[in-house]
């Protein structure tokens, strides 16, 4: 057979250039941006974007800001260890794209399915609108088990063939063998002070050691600890406000700003679970992780109602409420957010929830719950000034929690906490409330148990009468959830947002019984 060279043109492909728009998934392990990039692109270009737009907006915070700026520093020092240099700018995305795709034009932009605010999907959109024109490639890599624009029915047929969650993780691709980026493409980006100083909001702020650290290594570090030593008191553990700083797995901020992946946990807990198996403490162990795994569980299921409802910061996801009527008093307001309402165990929530940006599952129920039926001010007044305080802030579960505990989803139950039980049963010895409340630190538990009935010199006297205030709003939503109108819509509802399919029927209000023993866990019966 001939050999001899044929005369047909050899078509040589332009290098391939792809751009890897860094969200909110700052890791170089199991980032199947950088892994896809890597394989398909000669040149990758690490770029993130301070968005104006998305800092001055109501729900982000100095929280957000420190973890969001630690986070990528973690990820600029750990690409720049691998030989590769970032763009980090500051504007408005479309116009940063144009501004790189003018000096260096590309073929593809990557980046995570991300499930955000109203803003951020409008962001989004202008995105697709903007790659469209220019022609490129936008590619959104998506590891998780949620269904852009599903719903909860589609996210378990999806789950039915495959558990995304579930895949292995990706390892770190060989960054070494990339195109460095040509000089004119690289920028640092502005420094803690410099950042601070651009935005008149976040002007003056310091950086906050009481927040937990945002990068990388911090977040191997923090599963790391949690696997082998705190998670053995995880259940039980995770219900006190105490307990919860150490007995938690506090991953739910590395989740949010992706330092660490959803794959990776699970993938590490299916480990420490063989590790476990020759262990004496396997059935306290094993009690503790599987409670943590349910919790994990439910993280993408939450996520999905925000990605099929993206209205939600401003619609309930059941408009039978729509009209529920909220008193939203500034003043109450106000007394709220600053731990100033006379009621020990919310004050001192909303008090530590300000200096630390955490606060345990029970306790964020608890302050909603305070919020919407005691003081009757709608979960949409309340969202923003709470998102600001987490730490973890992640909208799709944010969102479907505020809207369960205020009662307005219509298919859970309604559940009013009171803050006395609460103290009595998670902080019998006054350690949290006295922590965070010094007007207090000199009184008995006896004292700070009846709080709501007395009046304690230097402390402030009850806002309202919680009893009555709560009686008057679950009224007003027992209403509306017997109504026809609302159990019609409530059943649609259940029909595209519950876990699984309806179960039962019961007294015409449809329950999720799965759903329901999330809550179980978290406490018996009484609240
Ligand atoms: C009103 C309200 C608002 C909330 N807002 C957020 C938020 O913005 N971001 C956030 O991550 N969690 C939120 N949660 C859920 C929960 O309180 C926190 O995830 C948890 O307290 C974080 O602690 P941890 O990391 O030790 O989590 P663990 O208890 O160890 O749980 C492990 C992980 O599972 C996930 N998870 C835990 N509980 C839930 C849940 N109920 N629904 C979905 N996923 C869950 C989180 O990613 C968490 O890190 C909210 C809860 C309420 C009641």
């Amino acid at each position: 057979m001939s050999t001899a060279p044929t005369n047909a043109v050899v078509v040589v492909r332009e290098a391939m250039k792809a751009v890897w728009w860094i969200k909110r998934d700052f890791r170089i392990y199991d980032n199947h941006c950088l892994w896809d990039a890597c394989k398909k692109g000669n040149l990758v270009i690490p770029f993130f974007c301070w968005e104006k737009s998305v800092l001055n907006e109501g729900d982000y915070s100095s929280f957000h800001l420190q973890a969001q700026w630690e986070a990528l520093l973690g990820l600029t020092t750990n690409l720049q260890n691998r030989g590769v240099a970032t763009r980090v700018v500051i504007g408005e995305i479309v116009e940063q794209l144009e501004l790189l795709f003018s000096k260096m034009p590309f073929d593809q932009l990557y980046s995570h399915q991300e499930t955000g605010n109203l803003l951020t999907f409008k962001r989004d959109r202008a995105v697709q609108r903007w790659c469209d024109k220019v022609g490129v490639d936008w590619i959104e890599k998506n590891p998780s088990s949620v269904i852009r624009g599903g719903s909860a029915h589609q996210r378990r047929l999806r789950l039915k063939i495959a558990d995304f969650r579930k895949q292995a993780p990706l390892e770190i691709p060989e960054l070494r063998k990339l195109q460095p980026l040509p000089v004119e493409i690289i920028e640092k980006g502005p420094d803690w002070e410099k950042l601070t100083s651009i935005f008149p909001k976040f002007r003056g702020f310091s950086y906050n050691s009481n927040l937990s650290k945002i990068d990388e290594s911090s977040a191997l570090k923090t599963l790391d600890s949690f696997l082998n030593d705190r998670g053995i008191e995880y259940s039980g553990g995770i219900s006190s406000p105490n307990a919860a700083f150490k007995n938690g797995s506090r991953l739910s901020s590395h989740l949010a700003w992706g330092t660490m992946s959803l794959c990776s946990v699970f993938n590490q807990l299916d480990k420490r679970r063989e590790e476990l198996l020759d262990s004496e403490d396997r059935g306290k162990w094993n009690r503790s992780l599987r409670a943590f795994e349910s919790r994990l569980f439910w993280r993408d299921h939450f996520i999905q109602r925000l990605e099929s409802f993206p209205e939600m910061e401003e619609k309930s996801l059941n408009s039978a409420y729509a009209d529920l009527k909220y008193e939203d008093d500034p003043d109450k307001l106000q007394a709220w957010i600053k731990g100033e309402t006379g009621y020990p165990m919310v004050d001192a929530c909303m008090r530590c929830l300000a200096h630390t940006g955490f606060l345990n599952f029970r306790m964020r129920a608890m302050v909603v719950s305070f919020a919407c039926y005691g003081l009757h001010l709608s979960w949409k007044t309340i969202h923003q000034p709470l998102a600001q305080m987490f730490h973890d802030y992640e909208p799709g579960i944010h969102l479907s929690q505020l809207q369960m505990q205020a009662g307005v989803v219509g298919f859970n139950a309604i559940r009013v906490y009171s803050p006395t039980k609460q103290f009595l049963d998670h902080d019998p010895e006054g350690r949290f409330v006295k922590r965070w409340i010094p007007e207090l630190e000199k009184r008995t538990s006896a004292e700070i148990a009846n709080a709501e009935k007395s009046i304690i010199d230097g402390y402030s006297p009850i806002l309202v009468d919680l009893k009555s205030r709560a009686k008057e709003m679950k009224s007003r939503i027992f209403e509306i959830r017997k109504s026809v109108g609302g159990k019609i819509i409530t059943d649609k509802v259940l029909k595209k947002h519950g876990s699984r399919k309806p179960l039962k029927k019961r007294k015409g209000v449809v329950e999720n019984k799965r759903q329901m023993t999330l809550f179980k866990t978290f406490g018996s019966g009484k609240t």
